[in-house]
């Protein structure tokens, strides 16, 4: 049998085997056929066909290095179906933000750790996406991160600026050819000392977000190291703390100068929040779907123990929550598929404003969501959902820092209060 097994088998095999990815999926399948489009549901059953038997293939036990796999996930087309990239001769036929939250349910129900590790990739392909400019290199590093040959990482947060991400310190300073030297520190990328390519904003005056610029950045230049950070609840992401000393970058690889920064900065965070969305979800039904088959095999007093009322009625809660805003993540990916369609592949200003505070309403909610079901699911399976056997381990780590990363919660109230008062203003 394929799948995480653990160290001590503690879960019984009959049960074990139960919880297979295929079942879990066929879980997830089953609630959501109705709500989906054919082309959607389609596509989300395509590449769960692939996890299948990649998991069998490889007998994967979900301890490896999983960025080993993103080659060959790469070539199945599956590390961003954010866009079709036909620019880069890619042309995928499934494309969107909806086919974008199919790719990580189906994802993150066979890896979580995978999931999250790839999504930082895509956020480095999304300014590419923006600002290549058809410029050649630029192209070709968008098409090895998109084909899964490359990893790729974002860096914004710094030792010192957090939450306050505008008043920068790592410095760019424009040399007479037009390229730049970059100097300072970033900490938390994800991916960050494994990249292979970097996204990387930084000042002209420290302090100055008016001044920020966007880099591509090879991490085998000079210049760059990175050492990578401990963080105990995801053990299989590479997170790192990064230091430039006169990192040169030259001109072709400037996509934005001092003063276009900030803007590209904000522009990317609409769709990084909504994946972030998708991912919480996805986490939300992965654990549910865990819970859901145990309980209805685990018996005790001779009874399946979710008909005690203790068990079932709780998880009902859960799942139905999940539910919810699974249709309105659904609903609003559908709106800014509809619109990307309309206008060429970008949102209408307005839309994207408003965007913005449904964003923060669905990544803050979905967040807590995520750990409020991956802890109760696992605390309703007893001994099962806290031990190895299975992904529940790595759900409860994972679905703790979702609420830090992306803007934390009190940024996402900050952006919906500040919201309120504009609309009151309105009235
Ligand atoms: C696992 C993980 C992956 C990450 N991946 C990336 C990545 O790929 N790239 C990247 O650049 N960064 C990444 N980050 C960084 C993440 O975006 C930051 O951790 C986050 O923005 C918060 O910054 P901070 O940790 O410095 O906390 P701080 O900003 O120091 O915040 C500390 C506390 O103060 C609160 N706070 C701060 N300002 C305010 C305010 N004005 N009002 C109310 N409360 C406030 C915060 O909400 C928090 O509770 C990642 C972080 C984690 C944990």
């Amino acid at each position: 049998m394929v799948g995480k097994q653990g160290k001590v088998g503690c879960i019984n095999d009959k049960i074990l085997k139960q919880m297979s990815l295929k079942k879990r999926y066929n879980f997830l399948n089953i609630n959501l056929m109705n709500v989906l489009r054919p082309e959607n549901f389609n596509f989300l059953k395509e590449t769960q066909k692939f996890y299948i038997k990649f998991e069998k293939e490889h007998n994967i036990t979900h301890t490896e290095d999983f960025y080993q796999w993103i080659p060959e996930i790469g070539k199945q087309g599956l590390v961003s179906r954010v866009n079709n990239f036909a620019e880069i001769g890619v042309n995928y036929p499934e494309y969107g933000m909806t086919a974008e939250f199919m790719r990580i349910l189906a994802t993150d129900f066979f890896d979580p750790q995978l999931t999250m590790g790839m999504g930082a990739t895509v956020l480095a392909i999304n300014p590419l996406l923006l600002h290549h400019q058809n410029v050649d290199i630029r192209l070709k590093v968008m098409k090895e991160l998109v084909v899964g040959e490359k990893i790729g990482c974002i860096c914004i947060t710094e030792p010192e600026r957090g939450s306050d991400a505008v008043h920068m310190l790592t410095t760019c300073e424009q040399q007479a050819d037009g390229s730049f030297l970059i100097n300072g520190q970033k900490i938390f990328q994800t991916n960050g000392s494994k990249a292979d390519w970097a996204v990387v904003y930084a000042v002209s005056e420290k302090n100055n977000g008016n001044t920020m610029g966007q880099f591509l950045v090879d991490t085998s230049w000079d210049g760059w190291h990175s050492e990578r950070v401990n963080i105990p609840w995801t053990p299989r992401i590479y997170i790192g703390k990064e230091t430039f000393t006169d990192l040169h970058v030259p001109k072709e690889y400037v996509l934005g100068n001092p003063g276009q920064g900030k803007e590209h900065l904000f522009e990317g965070l609409n769709l990084e929040r909504l994946g972030i969305v998708f991912l919480n979800l996805a986490e939300a039904w992965n654990a549910l779907s865990h819970a859901v088959i145990y309980l209805n095999l685990r018996e005790q007093f001779d009874e399946p123990v979710l008909k005690y009322q203790g068990v079932g009625f709780p998880l009902t809660n859960l799942w139905a929550k999940t539910m919810n805003l699974t249709l309105a993540a659904l609903h609003i990916s559908q709106i800014v598929d509809r619109e990307m369609g309309e206008h060429k592949g970008t949102l209408p200003k307005q839309l994207n404003l408003a965007l913005g505070v449904n964003a923060s309403q669905l990544k803050s909610q979905s967040a807590k969501l995520s750990e409020r079901v991956c802890y109760e699911c696992a605390n309703l399976m007893g001994g099962a959902g806290a031990c190895d056997n299975t992904l529940m381990e790595d759900l409860l780590g994972i679905s703790r820092i979702q609420e830090m990363g992306g803007g934390t919660r009190q940024i996402q109230q900050y952006i919906m209060s500040f919201s309120l008062r504009k609309i009151f203003k309105m009235l």
